[in-house]
């Protein structure tokens, strides 16, 4: 699960991470109120942040420093319902402004490939830190961490070393990159990353923007993390699921899948995951399977139209991977299905389609298909090359 900034504030703060104020609000008048008490700490400058779940929220507008309650006021009002990468905006923080001398980058994840943890860490951040990995690696310093010893102060000196700080600036450094470990650790998180870390104009160490996933598998450790759930998002697509009959899980990606059968599904799901992670950007995002739904075994037209408007509906959906194994309900019959799907869409289909089947008359399913050749649909024979493909379309949709 990833958190909004504001829920990764606040566990920074609670354990010991140096941290602004700062307080949500979802109209404009609650973000003048936030403001006016928030401000007062810092000459009266706030800034009013978007909270969505993804980047570059910063260069989309969604981050406006306020010199005035009022102005705080107006920047929620421009901010609220603005569209982020897909993402609408709900809520603002209204953080106390912070006297920015300069912005640097730390990052703390799984590193799956070599079974490791991942120090990065970079004198230059902000929100250029993609284009830096990409064009200029060796700014970027990679330390490797070991999750049986963790950042210990000599962990954490030998990454700002390796980022190149000066001494007096590693120094202050040091402990914050310890107490992000901390959180690391004791959350039982995938991903902690501080963009920007700043130093202020009197030389004080603070994350200025937190973004952390913490892991679904240790929950059962975890009975506060529950809190953290998105569930508005969430009981809004699985109210109108249950209602059409569907067997659907709202999930956290941008892979929508739709199968048949439960355990397909759950497979589905986990090569979506997999493709999906091979596409890891520069700021640890990655496409991953958006829901479960089992459309059980009569892929009707009218089943598969009301699933796909289920997914659709979901603005956090890029692609959809309709993945089904033809049975009782052959394959053709299931090509029909999207096909007739499609067409009492009409409009409201606008995100790429990959369509694998395979199972009884599956020749005739293809080519069925294959004839409606349906702008949005694309045809993949094996499974893992579908999934590979939607999660290919989810990323470039979010990095469009
Ligand atoms: P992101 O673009 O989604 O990563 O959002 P950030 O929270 O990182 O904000 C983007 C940029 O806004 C930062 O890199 C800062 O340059 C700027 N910013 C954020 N908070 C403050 C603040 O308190 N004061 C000032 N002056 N700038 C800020
Ligand atoms: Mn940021």
């Amino acid at each position: 699960m990833d958190l909004f900034e504001y829920q990764a504030r606040d566990m920074f703060e609670a354990h010991g991470v140096p941290v602004l104020a700062g307080a949500t609000a979802t109209t404009p008048q609650e973000a003048r109120a936030a403001a006016e008490e928030i401000g007062r700490r810092s000459g009266g400058v706030t800034v009013v942040k978007a909270q969505v779940k993804t980047g570059g929220r910063g260069k989309a507008g969604g981050v406006k420093v306020a010199k005035s309650p009022e102005e705080a006021e107006e920047a929620a009002q421009a901010i609220l319902g603005m569209d982020i990468k897909g993402h609408t905006v709900g809520t603002v923080m209204v953080a106390e402004g912070a006297r920015i001398a300069e912005e640097y980058y730390f990052s703390l994840l799984l590193d799956r490939a070599n079974r490791s943890y991942l120090a990065m860490c970079s004198k230059e951040g902000g929100m250029e830190i993609e284009q830096l990995a990409v064009e200029r690696p060796e700014a970027l310093a990679r330390v490797e961490v070991d999750p049986n010893t963790g950042i210990d102060e000599a962990k954490a000196r030998e990454i700002v070393e390796a980022a190149g700080f000066d001494e007096e600036t590693a120094a202050k450094i040091v402990p914050v990159l310890a107490s992000l470990w901390e959180v690391y650790r004791d959350e039982d998180a995938t991903l902690v990353e501080v963009n920007p870390l700043v130093k202020t104009q009197d030389g004080d160490i603070i994350a200025l923007d937190g973004k952390v996933t913490l892991d679904a598998n240790a929950d059962f450790r975890h009975p506060d993390h529950e809190a953290l759930e998105d569930k508005a998002a969430a009981d809004r697509l699985e109210a109108a699921a249950k209602e059409k009959g569907l067997n659907y899980v709202k999930l956290d990606g941008s892979v929508g899948i739709i199968g048949n059968g439960a355990g397909l599904v759950m497979s589905t799901l986990d090569v979506v995951a997999y493709a999906g992670e091979e596409l890891t950007d520069g700021e640890g995002n990655h496409p991953k399977p958006a829901n479960f739904l089992d459309i059980g075994g009569g892929a009707s037209a009218e089943v598969m139209a009301n699933g796909l408007h289920i997914i659709l509906g979901d603005e956090q959906v890029k692609s959809v991977f309709v993945n089904v194994f033809g049975g009782i309900t052959s394959c053709d019959a299931v090509a029909n299905g999207i096909v007739g799907a499609l067409n009492a869409l009409g409009d409201e289909a606008t995100k790429p389609l990959v369509v694998r089947l395979d199972g009884n008359n599956v020749e005739e399913g293809r080519r069925i298909l294959a004839e409606a050749n349906h702008p949005l649909v694309t045809i993949e024979e094996t499974m893992d090359g579908a999934a590979r493909k939607a999660a290919e379309l989810a990323s470039a949709a979010n990095a469009a």
